[in-house]
C-alpha cells in the first residue's frame, strides 16, 4: 500500500515536468512558425471626428486578417505588403480608450491575435438650433430621412478597394465655415442628431470642384441633401457634395482632383446657397477639413 502511494506522486512529478517540457517545445515551435503579428496605429489619440490609420505586415499571414474596435469589425483593405484601413470615429463615438484587436491566421494555419491601444477626445461640439417655414418643415420627416439612407446605401454598396486619391483633399469651394462638423442640429426644437460634414457658404452658381481623385458612384436629387453628389476614393473614403443648384457629372464617372462636378445652390433642407461637404470614411461620417492637411 505504503510503495504504491509513494509510487504515485513520483509518476505525477514526472507527468508534470514531461508535461511542461512539451509545452515550452510546443510554445518554442510555436514561436517559431508563427511569429507574432504585429499591430501599427498613427495616431494613437485622436478627437471625435478623426481618423486613426491602422497596418498590420502582410507577411506570414495565411488570409486576411480582422481588425476589431469600438465594438465593430472593419474592412481591411490590401496596401502593398500590409493590410490596412482606417478606423474612424463621430461624436457619438464615447470618450476613453478603446483596444484594437487584430486576429489572424498563419499561413500554417496557427491563429495570432495582436493589440494596440487609441484614446478617443472628447469634444464639445456647439448646438445649432434652426427653425424651418413650411416648405422646409414638411421635407423633415422619417420617411425623407429613410429614403434618403436607402439611397445612399445602394450607391455605396461597392466601393473600390484601391486607394485612388493622392495627397491632400482640396477643399471644394472657399468660403468661410458656417457650420462646422459635429455641431448638434436642433430642428424645430427636436434633435436631429450631429452635423456630417462642414457648410461653406457661398455664392449661388459658385463652380464646386471635387476634393480628390475617385469614381462618382451618386449624382442625383435626395429629399434632404438636394442635388447630391457621392465620390468614392478608394479604401471605404467617401467625399460628399450636397445642396448643389446643377450636377455636371454623372454616376460612374471617374473625375480628377479639382474637376468642376457641379454648382452651388440651395436644393433640399438649405436655408440660402451653401456647400455641405461630408466625408465618410468605413460608414461613420468623419470631419472633412483634417483630409485636407494629410
Ligand atoms: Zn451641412
Amino acid at each position: 500500500m505504503t510503495k504504491r502511494q509513494d509510487r504515485h506522486p513520483r509518476f505525477a512529478r514526472r507527468l508534470a515536468v514531461s508535461v511542461v517540457c512539451a509545452m515550452v517545445a510546443a510554445l518554442v515551435l510555436t514561436k517559431a512558425v508563427h511569429p507574432q503579428v504585429v499591430v501599427h496605429a498613427q495616431p494613437t489619440v485622436v478627437r471625435q471626428g478623426q481618423v486613426v490609420a491602422v497596418s498590420i505586415p502582410a507577411a506570414l499571414l495565411g488570409g486576411r486578417p480582422m481588425v476589431r474596435f469600438a465594438g465593430r469589425t472593419w474592412p481591411l483593405y490590401r496596401m502593398g505588403s500590409s493590410w490596412g484601413t482606417y478606423l474612424a470615429t463621430d461624436p457619438t463615438t464615447k470618450a476613453g480608450r478603446y483596444a484594437v484587436v487584430v486576429d489572424a491566421r498563419s499561413d500554417s494555419g496557427g491563429s495570432m491575435t495582436a493589440r494596440t491601444q487609441v484614446t478617443v477626445v472628447g469634444v464639445v461640439f456647439p448646438t445649432r438650433r434652426l427653425t424651418f417655414d413650411t416648405q422646409h418643415r414638411a421635407l423633415l420627416t422619417p420617411n425623407a430621412a429613410e429614403v434618403e439612407r436607402k439611397r445612399t446605401e445602394a450607391a455605396l454598396r461597392l466601393l473600390e478597394d484601391a486607394q485612388l486619391w493622392d495627397g491632400p483633399f482640396l477643399l471644394p469651394v472657399s468660403g468661410p465655415v458656417t457650420s462646422p462638423y459635429g455641431v448638434l442640429s436642433i430642428y424645430q426644437g427636436q434633435v436631429w442628431g450631429f452635423h456630417r460634414g462642414v457648410d461653406l457658404a457661398v455664392p449661388m452658381g459658385t463652380p464646386v470642384q471635387v476634393a480628390n481623385d475617385g469614381i462618382v458612384r451618386l449624382a442625383e436629387e435626395l429629399p434632404l441633401s438636394g442635388n447630391a453628389v457621392l465620390v468614392d476614393h478608394g479604401r471605404g473614403v467617401v467625399s460628399s457634395y450636397f445642396h448643389l443648384a446643377a450636377i455636371h457629372v454623372s454616376t460612374g464617372d471617374h473625375v480628377r482632383k479639382g474637376q468642376i462636378i457641379g454648382t452651388v445652390g440651395t436644393t433640399g433642407l438649405s436655408l440660402g446657397p451653401h456647400l455641405h461637404w461630408g466625408m465618410r470614411v468605413n460608414g461613420v461620417h468623419v470631419d472633412p477639413l483634417p483630409w485636407t492637411r494629410l
